[in-house]
């Protein structure tokens, strides 16, 4: 039986006019996410990972409805909400939720922790005014927040606390998909830990979608069943996480594992050193646009642009120097 999707983005691609030049006299298309193409099984849960300035955000905002999309289409729960009016409608809201990194910014200071978590029930007219106060209770006891946080305002509480609140509004209208952009980055660690097992106990509790953002590999490895690996716009790999993480095929999955942080202080940072800098996506490179940073590279990778082919039944990856064939039937090959 066919597991019932999510989430499915089609040939996806978000672009903007930039100005450049000394006196900004000259507009150039920024590609901040070009082609991308994947879904996720309902229940299921997947890390988008990459460097900052991949277009990991960008994704993931066209995705929830709170960015642009260029070309190519999103499907949340089997309907389609590529064109802009059915993007603002209140349906999508209902249906796909996002916590973000900065909690501080994200909630209104203006209103009480009870206000804020009640707002998406009150605009979509959920229940009495009685029944949406008990609500708001439960939801901050899902959240490991006692009822009594209702009166207060953001500004009394902790990052932690706030970031707790966060995903209590996001929860409040059910939705079957939450986007989680970088959601411990800003924390302390030992909240952070906090927080990501609160994420792993309301995924395994509601068997809820999650699309979780990060640059960071073990929160993906904790909360994901997935996780594609974004580079200059484009999936670069995606497979099972833990397939990913024990036998990375692409070079920039490998080269982004190996600079994990190792404990050992005498192994932290030996890769990441030869790693170089993330090109400007203003100006991507021709062929492979990993090529300049890769240290396999080989003379085509610079002309040609490989495809994502399929490495086994659950896995893809875009690398001239991998076997098999491309998502569209094309064989990589030579
Ligand atoms: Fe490296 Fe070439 Fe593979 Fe790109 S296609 S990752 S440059 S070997």
């Amino acid at each position: 039986m066919t597991n019932k999707l999510a989430l499915s983005v089609q040939d996806l691609s978000v672009r903007f006019p930039v100005r450049t030049g000394a006196f900004g006299q000259t507009i150039k298309l920024l590609s901040a996410v070009d082609n991308v193409t994947f879904s996720l099984p309902s229940g299921e849960s997947l890390g988008l990972v990459g460097e900052s300035g991949c277009g990991k955000t960008t994704l993931a905002m066209a995705i929830a409805g709170l960015g642009p999309i260029t070309q190519g289409h999103v499907e949340i729960g089997g309907e389609s909400y590529s064109d802009a009016a059915a993007r603002r409608n209140r349906a999508l809201r209902r249906k796909v939720q996002v916590v973000f990194q900065d909690s501080a910014s994200s909630l209104n200071p203006r209103m009480t922790i009870g206000e804020i978590v009640g707002e998406p029930l009150r605009v979509h007219r959920v229940g009495t005014r009685r029944e949406r106060a008990s609500r708001v209770e439960t939801l901050l006891e899902q959240v490991g927040l006692r009822g009594d946080y209702g009166p207060h305002y953001p500004h009394e509480l902790s990052g932690g606390q706030r970031q707790r609140v966060g995903l209590a509004r996001a929860l409040a209208l059910d939705p079957g998909l939450i986007v989680a952009d970088e959601p411990v980055s800003a924390l302390d660690v030992s909240v952070k830990a906090q927080i990501i097992n609160l994420l792993a106990d309301l995924r395994a509790r509601d068997k809820r979608s999650f699309l979780v953002i990060s640059h960071d590999f073990s929160i993906i490895e904790y909360l994901c069943d997935q996780v594609a690996v974004m580079y200059l716009g484009k999936i670069v790999e995606k497979g099972p996480v833990k397939d990913v993480l024990l036998d990375p095929q692409h070079p920039y999955t490998r080269s982004l594992i190996a600079a994990v942080p190792s404990p050992r202080p005498d192994e932290a940072g030996t890769a990441a050193s030869s790693f170089g800098e993330l090109p400007s996506p203003l100006d991507p490179p021709s062929g492979c646009r990993f090529h300049p940073r890769c240290a396999v590279a080989v003379e085509k990778c610079s002309k040609l642009e490989p495809p994502l082919a399929k490495k086994s039944p659950k896995r893809v990856a875009a690398c001239h120097l991998l076997g098999g064939a491309g998502m569209h039937g094309a064989t990589l090959f030579d």
